[in-house]
């Protein structure tokens, strides 16, 4: 017997077929002596519609009550899964995030969970066989007693939370697509699923735009070492064997899982990034400080940096890039500090997209990088900046070359579909 939990996303309730069809993936696993708990999101597009509802009352509304009105999703989903597994002969209860209750910290619409007390919950596993249908997403300040909501996507984070608290053998997240795949099949229909990815590559497969998983619920894995199994909802609850150890899917786990590793594992993108070049700053100590210290202060995150060097020993070019949604911002907020960082003119670009290329076996192969900067170079590509770690690089290139671009890494690196 395993204690597991099972998440199912918004696609996956969408509609009351769909959460009938919930209902049996769980049967299955009950059945099979399993002990079960669930956490499920809003239905498809209901949260949206929640969020769209507080905005047309006002811009600036309360976060707290904000998060009393989207929290309602779940509570509904929830609800109606318990009727569902009730109906089918499977003994279930609902709870909310108070009820249970998830602490969480009072920074209301994106709250941190803090603590969870999971005793009734085994305690009715043991005594009843009852299965704990969870709503993801929410959970309570506790010095307040009001409810809380962790961010968009947070029920992924809801789901490892609980997994960790009820000590788990796995939590399975069940979602729209099969898996992890080596980069997006929509852009490179050769991208293969992936069996197994390590913690450290997932979460900078999702932090670098793969659209997977919430990037706080990886993190909360790798801490707590959950293993989290990225599965299909849309498998026929029936053709699953239960017993077997792997279904299709890809298991998020341990490096020393894995027992052939890759040295590229995955590509991701994101094309939510833009590029700000601040010319002709003076080339002297204190110039980047100038700069990024303002930013720092408007909360604005800065990726990737380059200088120049300065042909003259005079001035120099710094570029950068921050998130498109603080695009605007970040010009403004260099614009204003013009006196302090004494430069000739900002010049910009918001159509760039970010490709980056991940693997743990980076650590130990040197010219993985290099290799990709020939290859895009023979395809014409320009690279505007590079960052590198140990696990990853990323380059900045035109938007209209994304898919030329990897497309030519994904086969670089092996990993087409055979
Ligand atoms: N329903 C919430 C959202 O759409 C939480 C989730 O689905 O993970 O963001
Ligand atoms: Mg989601």
């Amino acid at each position: 017997m395993s204690r597991l939990v099972m998440k199912f996303g918004g696609s996956s309730v969408a509609d009351i077929e769909r959460i009938r069809n919930v209902a049996r993936h769980v049967k299955r696993e009950v059945d099979a002596g399993h002990e079960v708990a669930v956490v499920v999101s809003a239905m498809s597009g209901a949260t949206n519609k929640l969020v769209d509802f507080c905005r047309e009352l006002s811009v600036l509304h309360d976060a707290r009550e904000y998060d009393t009105v989207v929290a309602s999703g779940e509570q509904v989903t929830t609800g109606l899964l318990a009727i569902a597994l009730q109906t089918i002969g499977v003994e279930a209860r609902s709870w909310q995030g108070w009820q249970i209750p998830i602490l969480t910290s009072n920074a209301h619409g994106s709250a941190r969970i803090e603590g969870i007390d999971a005793s009734e919950i085994i305690k009715r596993f043991k005594e009843r066989r009852e299965v704990a249908v969870i709503a993801g997403f929410q959970g309570m300040y506790p010095d307040t007693s009001r409810i809380t909501t962790l961010g968009r996507g947070g029920s992924d984070t809801s789901a490892v939370a609980i997994a960790a608290a009820i000590k788990a053998d796995r939590c399975d997240i069940y979602t729209d697509v099969d898996g992890v795949y080596t980069t997006d099949p929509r852009v490179v229909p050769k991208a293969k699923r992936l069996d197994k990815i390590a913690f450290e590559e997932m979460l900078e497969m999702a932090s670098l735009g793969a659209k997977v998983m919430q990037v706080r619920s990886i993190e909360l894995g790798m801490v707590h070492r959950v293993r989290i199994f990225v599965r299909s909802s849309f498998d026929k609850p029936e053709d699953i064997d239960p017993h077997s150890n792997q279904p299709p899917g890809t298991l998020i786990c341990d490096e020393e899982e894995i027992l052939e590793q890759q040295v590229v594992t995955g590509i991701a993108f994101s094309k939510d990034e833009a590029q700000i070049s601040v010319r002709q700053v003076e080339d002297k100590p204190g110039v980047a400080a100038a700069i990024f210290g303002p930013l720092a202060e408007a909360n604005i995150n800065v990726d990737m940096i380059v200088q120049n060097i300065s042909p003259d020993g005079l001035t120099t070019d710094l570029t950068f890039t921050v998130p498109s949604s603080d695009f605007e911002k970040a010009k403004a907020t260099i614009a204003k500090a013009q006196a302090q960082i004494g430069y000739g003119r900002i010049d910009s670009a918001t159509d760039v997209t970010k490709v980056s290329v991940i693997g743990v076996g980076m650590r130990s192969h040197a010219g993985i990088a290099a290799k990709a900067f020939k290859a895009l170079a023979e395809r014409g590509i320009n690279i505007r900046a590079i960052t590198t770690s140990e696990i990853k690089f990323s380059v900045l290139i035109d938007a209209a070359f994304t898919e030329l671009a990897i497309r030519t890494l994904h086969s670089l690196y092996g990993l087409d579909k055979s």
